[in-house]
């Protein structure tokens, strides 16, 4: 999608601070991070939320939150953990249309959200 801004990161028409890349994800680090650990993981395709996927993307789905652990396990997070999150639409407090994993860890995060 032209223009989505993380259609661009994969481009690499806006910087990133990469952590990871292969052939259907590429994870980064959050430019605004809300824990000493906050990276994101996104689907090359562009797929705007979670609520637009179909039965064809389960393994999609299944392979981002598996990323996902796999790069928090390697940055050393596997022992305390950390929190995965996929916020959808305007009541999710999605923010940019492209489907990502946040994953935030290195502090005790809170429940319920706020
Ligand atoms: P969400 O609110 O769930 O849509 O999350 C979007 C996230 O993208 C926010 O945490 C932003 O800080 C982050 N973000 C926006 N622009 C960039 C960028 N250029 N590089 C890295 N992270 C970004």
């Amino acid at each position: 999608m032209d223009d989505c801004i993380f259609c661009k990161i994969i481009k690499g028409e806006i910087p990133s601070k990469k952590i990871f890349e292969d052939d259907e994800f590429l994870a980064f680090h959050d430019v605004n991070p809300q824990a000493p650990l906050h990276f994101l993981v996104i689907p090359k395709r562009h797929i705007p939320n979670i609520m637009e996927t179909a039965e064809a993307d389960a393994g999609l789905l299944g392979r981002l939150l598996f990323r996902s652990q796999k790069i928090a396990a390697g940055l050393g997070f596997g022992e305390k953990g950390a929190r995965f999150v996929i916020n959808c639409k305007a009541d999710g407090g999605q923010t940019v249309d492209h489907l990502h994993c946040h994953v935030l860890g290195g502090r005790s995060l809170q429940w319920p959200p706020g």
